[in-house]
């Protein structure tokens, strides 16, 4: 049911005030998610945000899920990004690229939070350069794809019940025809997942090494076209990019919601220091910054509703809010002065939560690299 952006946000901001917020501090401070919080947003129909009705989801567009992941980022930086992680990067590229039979195998129970999802292509030593440097090999049997190799930082990895894993399934000389997308799930054997990796922000959003040895993968657990990976795995990233420079909006957001009060609060040289020209400027530049990246953020977002993608605006939304969320949270700390640079404060948690939309989703020099190409090849009519 189409929903004016008004009323959504609303939704999405009652229910995070009332299940998420409160929760916020705890899950950075015990380095988890309580179960059952993916089931209570799956309840409230906001898991499958671009999927449509008949499969559990809300049928919606970019824009709206832009909103969402800015809404939950701004309750919880962690549980924005684990969101985001779920319900694009997983349940978005499974609904468009699967088959039916595998639609209904993962899709309605990913909407309904029953299913936790993740993506999996980043490796050890196979970062920025993740196509030309993957080794995770599947080879081709009667039946079955048997898969070696470690994948790395696979965002929800110790809880997902489906990951949509990338390997190697062809001679590297053929390129980019070389890699297949697979659907992995506890049915499947021969793979393990380590340990909880220990992150700097993100706090409660699990990360882990995937280990495949001798793994045997169903064929029918091939997502997509065989040797046509890199097609799904491109396509995933561009619409990836434009979402995540929602969680470094709810972000901004989020510290502003901090500042403003404080600086009216707090008083120095017997008057609140948010009247000395200084600080006024401080929070002109950050809240200029966050209806930068808001405005930019949207207009790509209905672009891409619209059928008219772009690679480099998606990246150059990324580039811009993940670096306005970096310098807004570290004027945050400022605002506050030393009680900002305490572990406990939120505006600790904001820079160090920030920080990963630098680096998560392809890194801030690749996105410059994108975007310059794309402006040196565009038509000049274009402009
Ligand atoms: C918390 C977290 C969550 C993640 N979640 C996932 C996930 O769910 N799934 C997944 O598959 N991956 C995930 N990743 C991996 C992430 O996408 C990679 O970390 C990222 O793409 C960078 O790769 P790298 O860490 O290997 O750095 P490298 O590629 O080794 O880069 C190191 C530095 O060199 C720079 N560099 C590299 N090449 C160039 C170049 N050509 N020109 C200029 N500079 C260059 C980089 O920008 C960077 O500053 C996650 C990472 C983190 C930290």
């Amino acid at each position: 049911m189409p929903i004016d952006i008004v009323e959504f946000r609303k939704q999405v901001r009652d229910f995070c005030d009332q299940e998420v917020y409160p929760i916020a501090e705890n899950i950075d401070k015990e380095d988890t998610i309580p179960s059952g919080l993916w089931e209570k947003i799956g309840s409230v129909g906001l898991l499958g945000i671009t999927i449509p009705e008949n499969y559990g989801g809300r049928g919606l567009d970019y824009l709206h899920h832009v909103i969402a992941i800015e809404e939950f980022s701004r309750a919880s930086g962690t549980v924005g990004f684990s969101y985001a992680d779920h319900s694009n990067i997983c349940l978005h590229n499974i609904f468009v690229h699967a088959n039916e039979e595998q639609r209904k195998k993962y899709v309605p129970q990913l909407c309904s939070g029953e299913y936790l999802g993740a993506l999996s292509m980043s490796e050890p030593c196979a970062g920025s350069d993740v196509v030309g440097s993957m080794s995770c090999m599947a080879e081709k049997h009667n039946g079955y794809w048997l898969a070696n190799g470690t994948k790395k930082w696979t965002t929800n990895g110790n809880s997902a019940d489906v990951i949509i894993v990338y390997m190697r399934t062809a001679d590297k000389t053929k390129g980019s025809h070389s890699i297949s997308a697979f659907l992995l799930d506890d049915s499947v054997t021969g793979w393990e997942r380590s340990e909880k990796l220990d992150k700097l922000g993100m706090r409660g959003a699990d990360n882990c090494e995937l280990y495949f040895n001798d793994c045997k993968i169903p064929q029918e657990h091939l997502l997509g076209v065989e040797n046509e990976g890199v097609r799904i795995l491109m396509s995933g990233l561009d619409s990836e990019r434009l979402l995540l420079s929602a969680g470094p909006i709810g972000l901004m957001q989020a510290a502003l919601d901090l500042v403003l009060p404080y600086v009216r609060e707090r008083e120095q040289f017997g008057k609140p220091i948010g009247q000395f020209e200084l600080m006024q400027a401080k929070i002109a530049e950050m809240y200029t910054s966050l209806q930068t990246a808001r405005a930019f953020t949207y207009r790509t977002a209905e672009a891409f509703d619209n059928d008219k993608p772009s690679r480099a605006d998606a990246a150059a939304c990324a580039l811009y809010a993940s670096r306005a969320a970096v310098q807004v949270s570290l004027e945050a700390i400022q605002a506050l002065g030393g009680i900002g640079y305490m572990n406990d404060s939120l505006a600790s948690r904001l820079l160090r939560d920030s920080k990963i939309y630098e680096i998560g989703g392809g890194t801030n020099e690749i996105r410059k690299m994108l975007i310059g190409r794309e402006l040196f090849q565009r038509d000049p009519e274009y402009f």
